[in-house]
């Protein structure tokens, strides 16, 4: 109770340990001096990923708790070995995936201890927004997920916080592999993953649309006084592919991230080293191009294009 008291009305800055590691998670806390819920705000789960990390560090720079009910957690970057690392997709020091081991493990590797304390804060959390932004190799347009698993009211929550974002395209998964807002969901936190930025670039334009985001969602729960405004039009995609490469070898993509496609067009060829096709990579539905890999090199597994559908 001391505790409330001396953080009402009030931002404080905080570092979350990873145990038995010698990582710490940059957080701010940001108390409203009333009542109201608690929000999870996560930057930088993929560390290439800058514009949601430079809009968590605004959001918690600038948000006045005067105006705040209730309570927000920020953590500015929440996968520092990846953002010192320059490394795409995976934290270096286990070569995992950290949107892909949630919930995690106190005693796990490194990516499982670090999820394993977010998970922590987010179980304290009553809302969840991730801020994405495209990986250091990744072209994209703009989407938002939320995930289709939980109660029906989990769900309708996540997709009111996803329309109110103010991304048009959005998507509804059903994917259950390990990511922040499945399990986010999975135990009865509504959450939505934002994607906005690409390519390693810190893109001002793709962090207002996080900075507008992010003000929305406060709107829209009620921990702000101010209505939420007119949201533009958007769409909710429930069909959507990822191709990926059966082996490794130079990517020559012939599709952008907007772009409307249809089944069956060469969305890209994958090369040897000698310039030989290995494999012409099919299109594998009708509907909207969301990302593509932009680099040359590729390794089995790799991503190279989704392709979304209503
Ligand atoms: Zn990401």
């Amino acid at each position: 109770m001391l505790q409330e008291a001396t953080h009402a009305g009030r931002a404080t800055r905080h570092l979350l340990a990873v145990p038995e590691t010698d990582i710490a998670l940059p957080y701010t806390r940001i108390d409203g001096t009333q009542k109201g819920p608690i929000l999870l705000i996560t930057g930088g789960v993929h560390g290439g990923e800058y514009p949601g990390i430079e809009a968590a560090i605004r959001f918690a720079q600038d948000l006045d708790p005067s105006r705040l009910k209730g309570r927000v957690y920020v953590i500015h970057m929440t996968n520092p070995p990846a953002f010192y690392g320059k490394s795409q997709y995976i934290v270096p020091l286990d070569g995992k995936n950290l949107n892909r081991v949630f919930p995690g493990s106190a005693t796990g590797s490194v990516s499982e201890r670090m999820a394993h304390v977010v998970s922590e804060l987010a179980q304290s959390s009553d809302f969840w927004v991730d801020l994405h932004g495209g990986d250091i190799h990744e072209a994209l347009v703009p989407f938002t997920i939320y995930s289709d698993g939980g109660s029906p009211e989990i769900v309708e929550q996540s997709r009111k916080m996803a329309e109110a974002y103010g991304i048009a395209h959005i998507l509804e998964s059903s994917s259950v592999a390990g990511g922040t807002y499945a399990y986010g969901a999975s135990v009865g936190i509504p959450a939505i993953l934002t994607e906005s930025g690409q390519m390693g670039q810190l893109d001002e334009e793709a962090v207002e649309v996080h900075l507008r985001g992010l003000e929305n969602i406060l709107r829209v729960l009620g921990m702000v006084a101010d209505p939420l405004g007119e949201i533009p039009p958007s769409t909710i995609y429930r069909k959507f592919v990822w191709s990926r490469a059966l082996q490794e070898g130079l990517f020559y993509r012939s599709i952008v991230p907007g772009q409307w496609v249809h089944a069956g067009d060469i969305g890209g060829v994958l090369k040897n080293a000698y310039g030989d096709i290995l494999a012409e990579i099919a299109v594998p539905q009708d509907g909207l191009v969301l990302f593509t890999a932009t680099s040359l090199a590729i390794n089995a597994d790799d991503p190279l294009f989704a392709v979304a559908a209503e």
